[in-house]
């Protein structure tokens, strides 16, 4: 009987033994796996971060502020308009771009400048501008082009067009020629600083106006525009085609011909002529909110004005105004008064020639 307990207490001791070393081996071997798949994890990480920094093979992209080709005066200052560079990895690094070339206003020529970025794996890009140094406009004077409507000969007839019109292979051919003789086609900003005597324009500056902003303008004249790259303005009847404004074109910009002022009033001239110089500014503040808020510059309704709408016109920040009256704008020009030239149905490409020369 004594022996008999002894042999049971010998036979719990062993399985007590037997269960402790099972646990401490999984304890063990748990300890074991952890340190390991730890280990393995930073490696992998850190794998993945060297990789990070030697796998970048892709260039930065670098963009010219500006145009590709530009044209300035004899005796002008020249503003480098640079570039902007960007990269997958660094993001913006516009501040290490150098430039190379110097363009010398005061010797006619074409000069190249070259604008170059390094991201910082050594990845290498570079983009060309060319500057052309002309002639100044010297006292010839700014032709600003004034068109209205257009037609296609092919779909309709010009016979009870009045001159407003123009056909459009005719105003190809306008284009085409200004486009093919490296015309240059200053911002109003330049317009603005050449009639303040701040700026010199190059020989061959013209710019294109076209008033209204009906659908002629952009079905037939738009797409002509485009394929020459020749800059034009949309003087916009905001109340009309004011829709037109939130179409960005390529190679169009717009600006106001009033928003309701398009109209003619009881004596038979345009409302303009008989609002108070409130009413105006109000039309002409609407008329800038149609536009994004951007318009600077006026073109009169019928091309009539007076003091009043001169004032209203100031008031409400706009810079510039056009007539219908014809002529050229020169330094010192009055700026709510600006003369244009008038291109018609009848304009032949020799008269048009010498209306921009
Ligand atoms: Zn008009």
């Amino acid at each position: 009987m004594k022996n008999y307990k002894y042999n049971k207490r010998k036979q719990k001791n062993n399985a007590l033994k037997i269960l402790f070393t099972i646990i401490l081996i999984i304890i063990i071997a748990m300890a074991i796996k952890l340190i390991f798949f730890n280990k393995e994890k930073t490696e992998n990480i850190k794998e993945v971060a060297t990789q990070n920094i030697t796998e970048d093979n892709e260039k930065p992209v670098i963009t010219l502020n500006g145009k590709e080709k530009e044209i300035v005066a004899l005796g002008s200052i020249y503003n480098d308009k640079k570039a902007v560079a960007k990269d997958n990895i660094d993001g913006d690094i516009t501040d290490k771009i150098t430039i190379d070339g110097v363009v010398d206003t005061n010797k006619i020529g074409t000069y190249e400048i070259t604008y170059k970025v390094k991201d910082a794996a050594g990845n290498e890009s570079s983009i060309k501008r060319e500057v052309k140094v002309r002639n100044s406009i010297g006292n010839k004077g700014l032709p600003v082009l004034m068109y209205h409507f257009f037609y296609d000969k092919n779909t309709e007839s010009g016979a009870n067009k009045d001159n407003n019109f123009i056909e459009i292979s005719d105003f190809e051919e306008q284009i085409k020629y200004l486009s093919e003789n490296d015309f240059y086609f200053p911002t109003w900003e330049e317009v603005e600083e050449y009639i303040d005597g701040k700026t010199i324009l190059p020989e061959k500056s013209v710019v294109l106006t076209v008033d209204d902003g009906d659908d002629s303008f952009f079905k037939l004249a738009v797409p002509v525009l485009q394929k020459y790259d020749v800059d034009a303005t949309s003087f916009v009847i905001t109340s009309w085609y004011g829709y037109r404004a939130n179409e960005k074109q390529e190679n169009v910009s717009y600006q106001s011909h009033s928003d309701c002022m398009h109209e003619g009033a009881s004596n038979g001239k345009g409302v303009m002529l008989s609002w108070t110089k409130e009413k105006i500014i109000k039309d002409l503040e609407d008329s800038k909110k149609a536009l994004g808020g951007n318009a600077t510059i006026f073109c009169y309704p019928f091309g009539q004005y007076n003091d009043t709408g001169i004032e209203a016109l100031k008031t409400a920040g706009y810079k510039l105004a056009f007539t219908t009256q014809g002529g050229r704008v020169y330094k010192g020009s009055s700026k709510y008064e600006l003369p244009r030239v008038r291109i018609m149905k009848t304009t032949t490409l020799s008269s048009f020639k010498s209306m921009v020369n």
